[in-house]
């Protein structure tokens, strides 16, 4: 039941805090005057659309019907008709309680300002830090389609997930950062070479604090046809890239350029590995339930290793397992992994810029 689980959350977070007897109480007396009306109403605002606004994230679980919005650190935890909100896990807030209708979460004015008052007292990020650019590869295309499920009564190619998926993560990363180049390398059923997918990333030009992230989709697929689950890559510490060109080099002298490349490549490769971690963890809250995740993983990829930021390659599951190829062949699968991956880049960007 939705209520008890949102407050079994609550009990157990605020367990380890002293006011949490009369944190309990409170809930109690909650449960008692919670309204259990709710009206949609015209000017009811739409939970995505405010998140979006505030430049937050939204994480939802349908089955337990509660959710954590996201910014700069600062959580604040939702339930559909439980009239409060938790602040930080600490604080609680009286609310009108949010509720589904047409198929979205909408919540009333009380709450909208009750999110923007929380989220507005919190510093604000100020870093010289900075994600500059975010590059999203849909793995093959045109005359490579990638892995390919071919089943009696349908067949999935694995070029056209990747791009449904990366196209949806490039509309949302654009509405979320309007001031940053946000590029797919390809948005259509073409084929750019690996070489000409790295490329396009490394011309963008970065000051020693920017850097890009660099994000690659595919599918797998497996002689067993009972493998299935996600994976998140990233690039393998061992190998040594040339993260500082020629020209920087002459600048610096050519004395120092190793040094500074050595340092600049373990940094991007612990970029890497939290951009993969943020990654995987949001994957799995969000289709963990569907498809097992089957661990972060470190290799020496094309695509990731000649390219000079934090990479990953994301193997969003297998077209050769029936079950999951159904849930791939489904836009509504591919839209939850894209708001899934939307949303680890985001925790990422905001560890990167802090
Ligand atoms: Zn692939």
């Amino acid at each position: 039941m939705t209520q008890k689980r949102f407050l079994a959350i609550v009990y157990c977070k605020m367990a380890t805090t002293r006011s949490f007897a009369l944190v309990f109480v409170f809930i109690l007396c909650g449960i008692v005057l919670a309204p259990a009306e709710v009206t949609q109403q015209q000017e009811d605002v739409i939970l995505s659309d405010l998140v979006r606004s505030l430049n937050a994230t939204l994480e939802y679980d349908p089955l337990s019907h509660a959710g954590t919005i996201t910014k700069a650190g600062h959580d604040v935890r939702f339930a559909l008709g439980v009239p409060y909100v938790l602040l930080d896990w600490s604080t609680l807030k009286t609310v009108p309680s949010p509720y589904d209708a047409d198929d979205s979460l909408r919540v009333k004015q009380e709450f909208v300002n009750a999110l923007r008052e929380f989220f507005q007292t919190k510093p604000g990020v100020s870093s010289k830090y900075l994600v500059k650019a975010i590059v999203i590869d849909p793995g093959h295309g045109g005359k490579d389609p990638g892995a390919i499920g071919e089943f009696t009564d349908f067949k999935l190619q694995e070029k056209d997930i990747n791009l449904a998926i990366a196209s949806r993560l490039a509309e949302l990363l654009r509405i979320r950062y309007p001031d940053r180049a946000i590029l797919l390398t390809r948005t259509d059923d073409s084929y750019p070479s690996l070489e000409q997918r790295v490329d396009m990333a490394n011309t963008i030009k970065l000051s020693e604090t920017e850097a890009i992230v660099y994000i690659s989709i595919h599918a797998n697929a497996s002689f067993n046809k009972n493998t299935r689950g996600f994976e998140v890559w990233y690039l393998n510490p061992d190998y040594r890239r040339t993260v500082v060109d020629d020209e920087t080099a002459k600048e610096k002298g050519q004395d120092i350029a190793p040094i500074i490349n050595t340092m600049l490549e373990e940094e991007f490769t612990t970029e890497s590995i939290i951009l993969a971690q943020k990654v995987y963890q949001r994957m799995g809250k969000m289709i963990g339930d569907d498809s097992p995740g089957r661990g972060i993983k470190a290799e020496e990829w094309f695509v990731v290793r000649n390219a000079k930021m934090p990479s990953i390659l994301i193997e969003v599951g297998f077209v050769t397992n029936r079950d999951e190829a159904l849930l791939l062949a489904q836009a509504a699968y591919l839209r939850r992994i894209a708001d899934a991956i939307y949303n680890g880049v985001c925790d990422f960007i905001e560890h990167f810029e802090q």
